[in-house]
């Protein structure tokens, strides 16, 4: 790597000492409250503040700029845990998270029977810190299920409602990828995308022989300098946080510039507890427990936006009972918490023979693979109704802790010494595996509500959740499993594991654990189906909005961010275009 650390961060443009620190709220009512600065909170405080709103942004974790706290270029052989998870870092030392699936001192419960995981970032920018990356726009389709097959709801709102939103993103954020004219999975603006690498041929190669497309990755990470960011020098860390801001993040892209504007006011280390609301039923503010003290502060605004997560901003509503609200804000219908849903995952790896051997050489690249495979079948001919896309993993990243473990089952591969050192040298980078992120469809048995029976460590009501797979979420499974292993049988490799039977649920991740939880808020315009109109207005709240994963009426089989970065744009706009007309 020829640039120092010092002087990529010289390039990040602003050093710590420049980050403007968090601040107690300072005035006696802000034009608007935002909970959460992860993807939705982010985008809706750097939308707002541009549009003149002085906003007071309420964020549960502390401040963390990736100029300042990232591990980028830290090797692994540094540390001596070798980058190995730790309880505050569940996903390896140098990862850009803190939070996981457990919180101390925050649990959630699930109902008897129930398998499911909740992932919580708990700082300044959310999970954007550490995310894939993988920017998606949802198809036309996407947002009509129902009028497809039969199944879920059609949204309220269409692909052409939220089009001029994924341009904004596009060119204000940044991202690569190419436009390939496909019906369902709509082209951008892109930069152009990273070549692919060694293993990444090899598996285009493959899948053009199996009739099944594989494209440029389309991610937000800067090939090109962009809007006053570096581009990108490969080093494949960007689930470290990208310490000179070349790929997304709430805090690099959206936070600094609202900040820069005066009109934000940062109170990290700041639990949102409830919306408080007046005898009118408007939310006059958010009371929320600092951190710091234990003590219980209220900051007053014109106009509340919940962005703390999907599950999060549900029982915020949940927990804002009152007498005029027994059941919470927007529950009117018994909605809050019902739809929920999760991407469907399932992961085959396999060794390639051909791939070991190989001529040593550099391939860091962005961090994620250049390719991936959009959904190519028509599910009217399969046994399940929706699609799954496929992402693909393999090459020769920085080894660290557990790297390559299982080197026994490879030909050969295991024992002592000289020869177990030879095996590892020869089998680095040839094994290649597939991950599905499919669409799964709502159901009645997935869902979450208060536990009654336990408080948080600040005295706050949890969670407790309910999950089921249908057969739709197994079938499409089942069919990921085979595709991928008649991919790798293609490329002439073996998988060490068997087949997974139905009584293992074909492999399916529990419900969580691919961490795209969405629908606890869902959008619609009959208040006893949904949870907020199309402008993600919380219904019979006039001014009270949800701008994260929660108003999705349905899951689509690509990633969900782009999709909540584009509806928290537009209903930010909605916010200023109402205070302009004295509405709000
Ligand atoms: C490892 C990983 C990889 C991922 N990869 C991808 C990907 O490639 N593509 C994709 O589209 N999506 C991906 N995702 C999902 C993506 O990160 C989320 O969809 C997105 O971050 C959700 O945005 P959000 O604003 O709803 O929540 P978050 O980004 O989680 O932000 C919520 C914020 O609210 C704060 N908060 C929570 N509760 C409170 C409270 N009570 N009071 C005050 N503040 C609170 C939190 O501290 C946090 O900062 C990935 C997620 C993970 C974990
Ligand atoms: S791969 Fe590129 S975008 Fe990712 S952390 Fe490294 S330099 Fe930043």
């Amino acid at each position: 790597m020829a640039m120092t650390r010092r002087r990529l961060l010289a390039l990040a443009g602003a050093p710590a000492a420049r980050l403007a620190p968090a601040l107690a709220p300072r005035r006696e009512r802000y034009d608007v409250c935002i909970v959460g600065s992860g993807a939705g909170g982010g985008m809706a405080a750097y939308a707002l503040t541009q549009a003149g709103a002085d906003v007071v942004l309420l964020e549960a974790g502390p401040e963390w700029y990736s100029e300042r706290d990232s591990a980028m270029l830290t090797a692994a052989a540094d540390s001596p845990r070798r980058g190995a998870a730790t309880k505050e870092r569940q996903f390896g030392e140098f990862d850009a998270c803190l939070g996981g699936w457990e919180v101390d001192g925050e649990p959630y419960t699930l109902a008897p029977g129930t398998e499911f995981g909740w992932w919580r970032a708990r700082m300044l920018g959310g999970r954007t810190n550490h995310w894939g990356r993988y920017s998606f726009r949802f198809g036309p389709d996407d947002f009509r299920g129902r009028s497809v097959d039969g199944l879920g709801d059609d949204w309220p709102i269409g692909y052409d409602d939220l089009a001029p939103y994924y341009d904004r993103l596009d060119r204000f954020i940044g991202l690569f990828g190419s436009n390939e004219g496909l019906r369902n999975h709509p082209d951008g603006i892109f930069l152009p995308p990273p070549r692919p690498r060694c293993y990444e041929l090899l598996v285009q190669q493959v899948s053009r022989r199996l009739g099944i497309p594989c494209i440029p990755n389309r991610m937000s990470v800067l090939t090109r300098p962009h809007n006053g960011r570096p581009a990108c020098h490969y080093c494949g860390q960007c689930n470290r946080g990208c310490g000179v801001n070349a790929n997304f993040s709430s805090p690099g892209v959206f936070i600094k510039p609202a900040l820069a504007t005066g009109r934000l006011t940062l109170v990290t280390g700041a639990m949102a507890r409830e919306v408080t609301v007046d005898a009118a039923g408007r939310a006059t503010g958010v009371s929320y427990v600092n951190k710091a003290t234990g003590a219980d502060e209220h900051v007053r605004a014109r106009v509340v936006v919940l962005a703390a997560s999907a599950c999060e901003s549900a029982r915020l509503l949940l927990n804002s009972r009152s007498s005029r609200f027994p059941d919470g804000l927007g529950n009117s219908g018994g909605v809050v918490g019902r739809y929920l849903t999760d991407t469907t995952g399932t992961d085959v790896g396999g060794f390639i023979p051909r791939m070991a051997d190989h001529v040593p050489h550099n391939e860091d690249g962005a961090g994620g693979s250049h390719v991936y495979m959009p959904w190519w079948l028509d599910n009217r001919k399969l046994d399940f109704p929706r699609g799954y896309h496929i992402e693909v993993w393999g090459g020769l990243g920085q080894p660290s802790y557990g790297f390559m473990g299982a080197i026994h089952q490879y030909p050969g591969g295991g024992g002592y010494g000289k020869q177990l050192k030879g095996d590892y040298r020869r089998y680095y980078g040839a094994t290649i595996g597939f991950s599905g992120r499919g669409e799964m469809v709502p159901n009645d048995d997935s869902w979450c509500e208060i536990d009654h029976e336990v408080v948080d460590r600040w005295g706050i009501p949890v969670l407790r959740f309910h999950w089921k797979w249908s057969d739709h979420e197994l079938n499409q499974v089942r069919h990921m499993q085979r595709t991928f292993r008649a991919l790798i049988a293609e490329m002439g490799g073996e998988v060490f594991a068997p087949m997974p039977t139905k009584q293992e649920g074909y492999g399916i991740a529990p419900g969580g654990r691919i961490i795209h939880e969405l629908g606890t808020t869902r959008m619609g315009r009959d208040p006893s189906r949904s949870v907020v109109n199309p402008d993600c207005r919380v219904h019979g709240v006039p001014n009270l909005f949800v701008t994260d994963g929660g108003p999705f009426v349905s899951q689509a089989d690509k990633n969900p961010t782009w999709t909540i970065m584009a509806l928290a744009w537009r209903a930010s706009d909605h916010i200023a275009a109402q205070r302009k007309a004295g509405a709000l």
